[in-house]
């Protein structure tokens, strides 16, 4: 079995050990790079299975690097940020990261992270030009343009339906608000946060009532995830 390739971007070395040690007694393989152009260099060179980036690199932004890394790949990136603010996981995430850890983080966090990325690694390779989609009790018909919990129909609304199936075609990543409202109003005024953040409320008490499982994850201040389960 091919133990997936770890790519690890960090300049802080007692950072960069901790994630390597995790990694190691985990049985992941990795690479190392301290600053932004050996990463990006090593993405292209290496074609590693997911990628940690720290932002704050001394040579480049880690907004940059996702950027040019997604002009040609679709790698899964988990940023890691000692900035707390909402606003750098946002941009983040709308230049393509796919997930972020926010420092200091526990070695369990990362690695559930790391889950969640392979997940969605083999859920892309079985999702090319499936018609039904399938996640616990939850199926989406996309020929239908229906979903269904438990073999029921569920009465979505059509902005309903939209977001669930945005959701789902990217199970396991976390959209920002502004990639959802963008996607559905082709725009992200505050208005359609609001108008988001209700259709979200509807679209879950419908997807998750009867049910103690919980499909979609609220990021507060950043946006949505469907959980892979
Ligand atoms: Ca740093």
């Amino acid at each position: 079995m091919n133990k997936p390739l770890i790519l690890v971007v960090e300049d802080d070395s007692t950072v960069r050990n901790l994630i390597t040690t995790t990694l190691k007694s985990n049985d992941y393989r990795y690479i190392t790079a301290s600053n932004g152009e050996t990463a990006i260099f090593a993405a292209s060179a290496q074609q590693p299975d997911i990628v940690f980036l720290d932002l704050g690199l001394p040579d480049l932004d880690g907004v940059e690097i996702i950027k040019r890394i997604r002009s040609w790949s679709q790698m899964p990136i988990i940023v890691i940020s000692a900035r707390s603010e909402d606003s750098d996981k946002v941009s983040a995430l709308d230049a393509g990261a796919d997930d972020y850890l926010t420092k200091p983080f526990s070695v369990t966090e990362l690695l559930a992270r790391l889950r969640v990325a392979q997940r969605r690694i083999s859920s892309a390779a079985v999702k090319t030009g499936e018609a039904i989609f399938r996640n616990g009790k939850l199926t989406i018909d996309y020929g239908a343009g229906c979903a269904f919990l438990n073999g029921q129909e569920l009465k979505l609304t059509p902005t309903e339906y939209k977001l669930l199936c945005l959701l789902a075609k990217d199970a396991g990543k976390v959209l920002t608000h502004t990639y959802l409202t963008d996607k559905i109003w082709g725009s992200s005024w505050d208005s359609d946060m609001a108008s988001l953040r209700v259709h979200m409320a509807t679209l879950r008490k419908k997807v998750e009532k009867d049910s103690d499982i919980q499909y979609i994850q609220t990021h507060i201040g950043i946006g949505y995830r469907m959980l892979k389960l």
